[in-house]
């Protein structure tokens, strides 16, 4: 890496005061969140903002913060600006910091772009007098008062706001194990694959990994990379791995909005029969996918709420291996982990953690289709990602929202009602201007809310939404000076 780099790419600032008064807060330091902060200040340099993130990750959110070298983005460089109008910001800020090291529909290393973030976060937070300070804390109630939102952390600590963001990422799912025996060994279960010491295990330990998706590959490969020579077992209840990336040069596919009018049975028959035409011209299935992404928002919306069930129930699991695909070089290193027998698949599910030994548990496995597994292993690594509703969450923010009724939940349960600006639907049903919603959380009114090129837009319209309420620019040095209280680090296990 470049020295550059290494003088500018220190980890943003946290710390633990959080001021008791601010025009905007934000809830949530990932993507969604800066890239808010950065287009309001972007906006109204001198809005005070108070960006607070439980986690402490260096950079923003798992994705980007919670990774290691060998992890790449899913994403080609080119694509992943951080602002709608420089999709390409990333790739130049590449070409800028490294010439010739990456083209454009090369996979970065995540931890790359996490390094882009914070640079760009200092840059654009640092400029033309803007006033954001990066807090350390959980915000775990909100609560609307006359032309204001009043905040609370877990510590306790109050903050007002004139208008808050909340950019809290998917929803927190719960850990898959039920039925825990006593006398398990703590040590055994892992809920969160990127706590400290997650992956302090034994070398030679077999080791379990619940789900198939991107984080369980990326715990995979975190381990191997480690040098950990124990047999990794992944269980999933689809038994699949994420598809590929196709090979450069593909073809391009579209689709007109016409053709795609209907139920999801009749998108799913316009896609197979777009496929089987251009298998005789050797083209993959990768286009095709991609060119229902710029009608998947539309679709969704013209979809019934029988619809979107069925599309749930009987699709999402084939949407989200063909979507969510991962580049060619990842998923060869598993294949090879899998043909060398130090990594096997299963499609089944944990149904009971007992005790093996002092520090292994005994996992049941229910193997679909074959006989139950009994596994003895050192680690038991939760990688089933968020909760499929909002409803299964234990996350207390979205608890509390959803309970005082600032705000509703969608039917599907995916995430929380908004209005086209992202501002929050409450129970009686108004958009309020002062509560914005962005990024994942979304996907009941959008369905596609989960990657940097549509959370950028998002981030856009929620910013411009909100100048209707921050105050019009008197200059920060004006203001009365603001207190500052301590807020508790939330403790990680
Ligand atoms: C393994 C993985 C790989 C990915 N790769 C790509 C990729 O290559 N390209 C791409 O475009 N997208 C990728 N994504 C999707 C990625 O999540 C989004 O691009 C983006 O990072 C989401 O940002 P976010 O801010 O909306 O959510 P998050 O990144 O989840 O950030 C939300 C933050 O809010 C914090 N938070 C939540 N509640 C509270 C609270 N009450 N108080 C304080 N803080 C709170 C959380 O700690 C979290 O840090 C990937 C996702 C994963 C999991």
């Amino acid at each position: 890496m470049r020295s550059r780099w290494n003088q500018t790419t220190a980890p943003l600032k946290w710390d633990d005061e959080l001021p008791l008064d601010v025009d905007l807060l934000v809830v949530g330091g990932g993507f969604s969140g800066l890239a808010t902060a950065m287009m309001v200040t972007a906006e109204r340099p001198g809005t005070r903002i108070a960006i607070v993130e439980r986690s402490p990750l260096a950079a923003p959110g798992i994705a980007f913060g919670a990774c290691e070298p060998p992890h790449l983005l899913n994403v080609p460089a080119e694509r992943m600006g951080a602002f709608p109008d420089d999709p390409a910001g990333f790739l130049s800020w590449l070409s800028r910091e490294a010439p010739g090291a990456y083209g454009e529909g090369d996979f970065v290393p995540r931890a790359l772009y996490g390094t882009y973030l914070n640079v760009l976060v200092r840059e654009r937070t640092r400029a033309r007098g803007a006033k954001v300070g990066f807090v350390r804390g959980e915000v775990t109630r909100i609560r609307r008062v006359a032309d204001a939102v009043e905040a609370v952390s877990r510590s306790g600590a109050v903050v007002t706001a004139r208008a808050a963001v909340l950019a809290l990422g998917p929803p927190a799912g719960r850990a898959p194990w039920a039925g825990v025996d006593e006398g398990a060994p703590p040590s055994a279960l892992v809920e969160d694959p990127w706590s400290a010491g997650a992956f302090d295990v034994d070398a030679d330990a077999d080791v379990l990994i619940i789900g198939s998706g991107l984080t369980a590959i990326d715990v995979g490969i975190a381990l191997v990379r480690r040098g950990h020579g124990g047999q990794i077992t992944l269980v999933s209840r689809n038994g699949r791995l994420p598809l590929p990336h196709p090979p450069a040069g593909e073809a391009p596919h579209s689709f007109t909005r016409a053709e795609l009018e209907g139920p999801p049975r009749k998108v799913l028959r316009m896609v197979r029969s777009a496929i089987a035409a251009r298998e005789p011209m050797n083209q993959g299935w990768a286009a095709v996918i991609d060119a229902l992404r710029p009608h998947a928002t539309a679709l969704w919306q013209a979809w019934s709420s029988r619809d979107r069930r069925r599309f749930l129930a009987r699709l999402r699991p084939l949407w989200e291996i063909h979507r969510h695909r991962v580049p060619r070089p990842v998923l060869d290193e598993i294949e090879t982990l899998k043909a060398n027998g130090r990594l096997s698949l299963l499609r089944g599910q944990l149904v009971r953690v007992g005790v093996a030994d002092a520090v292994r548990a005994r996992a049941t496995l229910d193997v679909f289709g074959a006989s139950p597994a009994l596994l003895d292993v050192a680690r038991i690594y939760n990688c089933t990602g968020p909760a499929r509703s909002v409803r299964e969450s234990s996350d207390p923010l979205l608890g509390d929202v959803l309970s005082s009724g600032i705000a509703t939940g969608d039917r599907e349960g995916l995430g929380l009602c908004a209005d086209g600006s992202g501002r929050l639907i409450d129970a009686r049903g108004r958009p309020d201007p002062r509560l914005v919603l962005v990024g994942a959380l979304r996907r009941g009114d959008l369905w596609e809310s989960t990657a940097v090129p549509e959370l950028r837009e998002q981030a856009r319209a929620a910013a411009r939404v909100l100048m209707n309420v921050l105050p019009a620019g008197s200059p920060p040095s004006h203001r009365p000076t603001a207190g500052t209280q301590r807020v508790a680090r939330r403790s990680r296990t």
